[in-house]
C-alpha cells in the first residue's frame, strides 16, 4: 500500500502526466466548436467593424454645428442624403449639413457624430432641426473598436461558448482549429453490478458509475467509451484494462479501488503498468488509484457512485483538460451556510450543497452511496483537513459543478 496523497499532491502527480501529453489538433466548422478547445492563439487579421458605424437611428452630422442648440433654438442643417443598409455612403458631410442613418450604417465622410432622430424634428423641405448638441464620438463605433487587427482575440486552451463562437463569427472564422477530445474509457467492477436493463436481484444493484462517468467524461470534454461490467477477477479486469489502454487516452475503473480481497484495481494496474498512487486524503474518495498503463493514464474510481463522481470532479476533469492544454476554471461564490456542519476526518472533506432562493448554501449529508443526494446541488463546498467543522452562519466557498 501506498501512502496516502494530499488532494494538491495527488494534483501534481497527475499533472505530471498531461504536461508532455497533448491531444492532437483538429479542424472542425465553427458550428461544431462550442465546448471545443482552442488549439492556438486567435489573431484577428482585419478590424471589426471594418469600418466606422452608426449605433442609432438618426443624422450625422458635424458635432460643432449642434454645440449651442436646444428644443427652443434648434440647429437646422440641410439634409444632403441618407446612407442605404448594407452599402458605402457617398456623401461627404460639409458645414451645416446632415445625413441621414440607421442603426449600423456606415458614417459618411467628415461626420463625427451622429444624432439620434428622437432629438431631431424634419421640417421637410430638406430642413432638420436638431434639438440636442453632440459631442464628438457620440453614437459612434469607429472601425476597430470591437476587434482591431492583429489583436489575441481568444488565447490557445479557450474552452468556447457562444460568446466566443459570435466572436469568431465576426471575424469569418468558417473553421476553428481545436483540440482532439481526449478518448475516455470506463470500466465499472463488481460481481454485484447488473445492466441497467435488468432487474436486479437480492445482493445485486444496477450500475449507476457507467452512466455516470461516461456522462461527466463528456461533460469534461472528452468522448467516453463504455467497456461495461466486468467481473471482480484479475484475468478478465487486466485484459480489460490493457484493450481500453491501447484505445483511449485516459481510463477510468470504478469500484474495487479499497484493500478488500476483491479490489483488485491496485493490483491489475501494478502488474501492467505502474501505480503512482493509492488513496487521497479527501472524503469522499479516499480510496482512489492513479497509474499508467502503457503511458496511459488510469484512474482506480471508488465505487460509491457519489464518491466517483467526486473523484473524478477534482482529479479526473483537471486531466481531461489538462491533456487539451486547458485550465479548468471553476466558478467560485461565497454564500452563508445554512447549517453547521462538523468534520473531523483528518481529510479535506467535500460537500454537494443547494443553494437557496435566500442564497445561503444548504449542505446535503449523506452517506455516499446515496446518489439521489446529488440531485438538484449546485456546487460543493470544502472542510479543510484540520477544521472541526463549519459553524451555521458561517461564510463559505461554493464551487459550482
Ligand atoms: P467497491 O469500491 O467495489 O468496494 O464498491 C463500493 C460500493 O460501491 C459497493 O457498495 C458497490 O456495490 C458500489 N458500487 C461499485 N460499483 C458500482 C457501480 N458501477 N454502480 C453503483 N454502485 C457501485
Ligand atoms: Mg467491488
Amino acid at each position: 500500500m501506498l501512502e496516502v496523497k494530499t488532494p494538491k499532491e495527488a494534483l501534481g502527480i497527475i499533472g505530471e502526466t498531461y504536461k508532455a501529453h497533448r491531444t492532437q489538433i483538429e479542424k472542425v466548422p465553427i458550428n461544431n466548436s462550442l465546448g471545443r478547445v482552442l488549439s492556438s492563439d486567435l489573431v484577428a487579421i482585419e478590424h471589426v467593424p471594418g469600418f466606422d458605424r452608426s449605433t442609432v437611428d438618426g443624422y450625422a452630422v458635424l458635432a460643432k454645428d449642434t454645440f449651442g442648440c436646444s428644443e427652443s433654438m434648434p440647429a437646422v442643417l440641410t439634409l444632403a442624403g441618407e446612407v442605404l443598409m448594407g452599402a458605402a455612403s457617398n456623401n461627404e458631410i460639409k458645414p451645416d449639413t446632415c445625413v441621414a442613418v440607421s442603426t449600423g450604417g456606415d458614417l459618411p465622410e467628415g461626420a463625427d457624430a451622429v444624432v439620434m432622430v428622437e432629438h431631431t424634428e424634419d421640417y421637410g423641405g430638406g430642413l432638420i432641426g436638431i434639438m440636442r448638441p453632440a459631442a464628438p464620438g457620440n453614437n459612434i463605433i469607429f472601425k476597430g473598436d470591437d476587434v482591431s487587427s492583429g489583436d489575441i482575440v481568444l488565447k490557445a486552451g479557450t474552452m468556447l461558448t457562444a460568446h466566443d463562437l459570435g466572436i469568431l463569427s465576426a471575424l469569418g472564422s468558417c473553421e476553428v482549429g481545436v483540440m482532439k477530445k481526449p478518448v475516455i474509457g470506463v470500466i465499472s467492477t463488481g460481481d454485484e453490478l447488473v445492466e441497467l436493463s435488468q432487474k436486479p436481484g437480492r445482493g445485486q444493484i444496477r450500475d449507476v458509475n457507467t452512466t455516470l462517468l461516461v456522462a461527466a467524461a463528456e461533460q469534461f470534454g472528452g468522448v467516453a467509451i463504455n467497456y461495461g461490467i466486468i467481473r471482480d477477477e484479475e484475468r478478465p479486469l487486466t485484459d480489460a484494462v490493457k484493450y481500453a489502454v491501447s484505445e483511449c487516452d485516459v481510463v477510468l475503473i470504478s469500484g474495487g479501488s479499497s484493500a478488500g480481497l476483491r479490489d483488485l484495481t491496485a493490483h491489475v494496474v501494478e502488474s501492467v503498468g505502474e501505480l503512482l498512487f493509492h488513496g487521497i486524503a479527501v472524503k469522499p474518495g479516499k480510496p482512489t488509484i492513479f497509474g499508467l498503463v502503457e503511458g496511459k493514464p488510469v484512474f482506480g474510481l471508488p465505487g460509491h457512485p457519489v464518491a466517483a463522481y467526486m473523484v473524478a470532479e477534482l482529479f479526473v476533469r483537471p486531466l481531461v483538460s489538462g491533456l487539451m492544454g486547458a485550465a479548468v476554471k471553476r466558478r467560485i461564490i461565497p454564500a452563508i451556510i445554512s447549517e453547521a456542519v462538523s468534520s473531523n476526518h483528518g481529510r479535506e472533506e467535500y460537500l454537494a450543497v443547494i443553494i437557496g432562493d435566500d442564497g445561503a448554501a444548504k449542505p446535503v449529508r449523506g452517506k455516499s452511496g446515496l446518489i439521489a443526494g446529488l440531485k438538484y446541488t449546485d456546487g460543493h463546498i470544502c472542510i479543510p483537513r484540520d477544521s472541526e467543522g463549519i459553524p451555521a452562519g458561517a461564510l463559505v466557498d461554493i464551487v459550482l459543478w
